[in-house]
């Protein structure tokens, strides 16, 4: 670039300190002459040139260290429009960045010349800048273009979008790239490289070697994120403590803390990493053995408990008039609860089975035992809709045994024994405050037989007295503050905690460690399979002609709006215009149905009956659709804004198609979804097996998000994976020995231990450990 002249002129700057101090050439002696070849020939080839290695360590820099629960908003550096963006990535404090760990690390580790450099390859090299400008290609498209080169030969490198990097690259400044090498007219190019200007013997954070790849968010740039972690740790790495006993570092063979730390960002090689992925792994692990097992010996000791008679006749009579048998595994799993529900010791239970596996109709028949014993039952539901969704499922299930109309069944109910007929209530946070307190008098009395709500059933006020059994569904999303405040109502009543969210064992064990486990891992018979197509946003006519077809043949469908996470009310306005849009302008000649959070129960009910009479032939719902609706004639699920959604959501909102004897269909659609979500959809797409789906999920996203064990306050797993068996057992092992040793933690040996664990669990109130 530039032609002969340019090179000239670049050459002539590189050899002015080379020249320097030689004088002229011609007047020197033939002795002078081979003087002058032996100091100017070595800085020819060799000095002057940019060194082959980069330099790994920086001399310490000897800046005061910055508390660890310092607030980024105090912290030096960080820009005030970062911050919330920190906070979007739960990063709040500087011990958050230390433990902001990257979910990959890209190899720069070696450094190859410009004459290696292999079409397609990634590569790093250290070159000095021969020349950096800016460049447009178009009015809105301005980048930066540079030659690049070594002493083997010289490469050109692009970044688009980013003009003001050609300031900073002035001719002779030393970089390193690292980037794929493509090829444009016939000459080799990195395109938006990695790049670091090399200052002296500054350790390098960008390239150069094995570089940390964070989590980020919109808007926070890879290098901005890296810049604050690598300043977070530089100033605060020194005062993370090290809070496992020695013994049992040793005895696992773990590698310190603070050298781990250092390590899971920037490894010196791979083993490294491994080591320190160990020992970060283990921490994890041996934190929530400690508080699950301690959680366990509490649950254990308190041993009052309500055994309920088995009224095997009552439930067999619920079962009979079911209009299905059961399928083997919820006999299965009924079994072992109603022999839980025997013993004087409270029944901690976990039932998890996929969507639509029958998980609600082996709850009820655990309440209806309660109710048999002149007991009461309650249902605790995350969400509102859902628990309506409950309310009306299990008033139609209860009803059908406690009504003497419905056959001989109901004779040996021993429902008559309470003197009444059964009532289910249901108890909301949006209810008035007058039926509220109508519904919370009426529990009270006893005149409500099973309760279900949302968490306005366990807050204070709400007094269950005779209640034996609770069930909580998608108890994973309630987290263990919830569990502990239901065990303290009065009584301990019996718990069963529901999820169809299959955790595969190992997991459960780890997470639930106090629960038995039960799972439904069987479909009811007759299960048509749903196939399920992801389209490109430009075949969006193509999904609206196909549910056309499929009403035309009698079917129904849902059209299940895009998630928007900000609030109710948003959400609400968003699918009320889409169904205006719908209605008028796609379907005009089909009858549509809305149903949003924001209708009143009542309104719910009209439409969800009218979908379910077939009177609505397409329903336009919020995601709320996702639980509880039963329509056995729909057959097209089809979900706008797919990318936003969960892998486990997906897979709910697909789970309410399928459900009759018609082929079953789920369309994704999307606009332009993100990396991740194309890989959420793509799975979606292969498989319908729920669990596949959770494991796939797991290595995708690590079991931390997948359970949102930062909701649910358990200690967050970040570095913890699945596979981690062994590490797992390890952690078991050492939480039962020092528990063993110390139930209390109160020795001084592990006094740093009962500081981490406390502070792990500190944000749960509802603890009893
Ligand atoms: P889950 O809560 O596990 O997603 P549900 O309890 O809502 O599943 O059951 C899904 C649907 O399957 C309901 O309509 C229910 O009545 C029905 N169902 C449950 N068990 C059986 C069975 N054994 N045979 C046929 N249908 C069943
Ligand atoms: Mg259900």
């Amino acid at each position: 670039m530039g032609g002969l002249d340019r090179f000239l002129q670049h050459w002539a700057k590189e050899l002015e300190p080379v020249l320097r101090g030689a004088g002229s050439y011609s007047v020197l002696t033939p002795l002078q002459r081979q003087e002058w070849a032996r100091t100017v020939g070595p800085r020819l080839t060799g000095d002057g040139a940019p060194p082959t290695q980069p330099a790994r360590r920086r001399a310490p820099r000897r800046l005061p260290p910055v508390p660890l629960d310092t607030a980024l908003a105090d912290v030096k550096g960080i820009a005030k429009q970062t911050l919330p963006k920190l906070k979007r990535l739960g990063l709040q404090r500087v011990e958050d960045l230390v433990y902001h760990f990257p979910h990959r690390h890209s190899d720069f580790s070696k450094v190859s010349k410009v004459s290696e450099l292999k079409l397609g390859e990634d590569h790093t090299v250290i070159v000095s800048v021969w020349e950096a400008s800016e460049s447009r290609q178009g009015p809105k498209r301005r980048s930066t273009q540079a030659v690049l080169g070594d002493d083997t030969g010289n490469v050109r490198a692009i970044w688009f979008n980013q003009p003001y990097l050609a300031k900073s690259f002035k001719p002779g400044t030393t970089l390193v790239i690292s980037g794929k090498v493509n090829v444009f007219r016939g000459s080799f190019v990195f395109e938006s490289p990695e790049y670091e200007i090399m200052r002296g013997q500054e350790e390098l954070m960008h390239t150069g070697r094995l570089v940390p790849v964070y989590p980020t968010v919109d808007g926070l740039p890879l290098r901005t994120i890296r810049r604050i972690v690598k300043r977070a740790l530089d100033s605060s790495l020194s005062l993370v403590v090290d809070f496992l006993p020695e013994d049992t570092r040793h005895r696992a063979g773990l590698m310190g803390l603070q050298n781990a730390i250092a390590q899971a960002h920037y490894p010196d090689t791979e083993a490294d990493w491994t080591s320190a992925r160990r020992r970060l792994a283990f921490d994890e692990l041996f934190l929530l053995q400690l508080a699950v097992i301690r959680r366990k010996k509490e649950w254990q000791q308190e041993d009052e408990g309500i055994p309920l008679e088995a009224g095997a006749s009552a439930v067999g009579g619920f079962l009979e008039a079911l209009p299905f048998n059961l399928t083997g595994a919820q006999s299965r799993v009924l079994d072992e609860i109603m022999a839980d529900l025997s013993q004087s010791r409270p029944m901690s239970r976990l039932l998890q089975g996929d969507v639509g596996s029958g998980k609600t109709v082996v709850a009820a028949a655990a309440l209806l035992l309660a109710v048999v014993n002149g007991r009461q039952g309650a249902l605790i539901a995350p969400t509102e809709i859902l628990a309506e969704q409950h309310f009306l499922t299990l008033a139609d299930l209860l009803s059908r045994s406690a009504d003497d109309d419905r056959g001989p069944t109901s004779a040996s109910f021993e429902v008559d024994g309470i003197g009444r007929p059964l009532t289910v209530g249901l108890l909301v946070g949006s209810m008035t405050r007058k039926a509220k307190n109508e519904m919370h008098a009426r529990i009270r009395e006893g005149d409500i037989d099973v309760a279900v709500g949302t968490h306005a059933l366990l807050q204070e006020g709400v007094d269950i007295p005779r209640l034996a059994v609770a069930v909580v569904d998608e108890q994973h999303r309630f987290g263990v503050m919830q569990r502990a405040s239901m065990r303290e109502k009065g009584e301990r009543p019996h718990l069963l905690a529901m999820s169809a969210t299959p955790i595969p064992r190992s997991l459960a064990l780890t997470l639930y460690g106090e629960l038995d486990i039960s799972t439904i891992d069987e479909m009811p018979a007759g299960r048509r399979r749903i196939r399920t197509r992801w389209l490109e946003p430009d075949l969006r006519p193509t999904a609206y002609a196909f549910i056309d077809k499929q009403v035309e043949q009698g079917r129904q469908a849902f059209i299940v709006c895009p998630l928007i996470e900000d609030s109710e009310a948003v959400q609400a306005r968003a699918a009320t215009e889409e169904y205006e849009r719908l209605s008028t302008s796609v379907f005009p000649h089909l009858r549509l149905g809305l149903l949003h959070g924001r209708m009143a129960l009542r309104e719910k009910e009209e439409v969800m009956a009218r979908f379910k009479a077939g009177e609505v032939q397409v329903l336009v719902a919020t995601p709320v659709v996702e639980v509880g609706i039963d329509i056995p004639n729909a057959s097209v699920m089809l979900i706008d804004g797919a990318d936003r959604f969960g892998l486990a959501q997906l897979h709910q909102l697909r789970g309410r198609v399928g459900r009759g004897k018609h082929d079953s269909y789920c369309i994704l659609l999307a606009e332009s979804p993100g990396e991740d979500a194309r890989e959420r959809m793509k799975l979606v797409e292969r498989s319908t097996d729920g669990f596949e789906l959770a494991e796939a999920d797991l290595e995708l996203r690590g079991p931390g998000d997948y359970l949102g064990t930062r909701q649910s306050g358990l200690p967050s797993l970040k570095m913890a994976r699945l596979s981690d068996q062994d590490i797992l057992a390890a952690a078991r092992t050492e939480a039962i020995r020092v528990l063993d040793a110390d139930p209390d933690l109160q020795s001084e040996h592990n006094a740093l231990l009962a500081e981490r664990l406390a502070k792990e669990t500190a944000n749960l109130p509802g603890e009893i450990s």
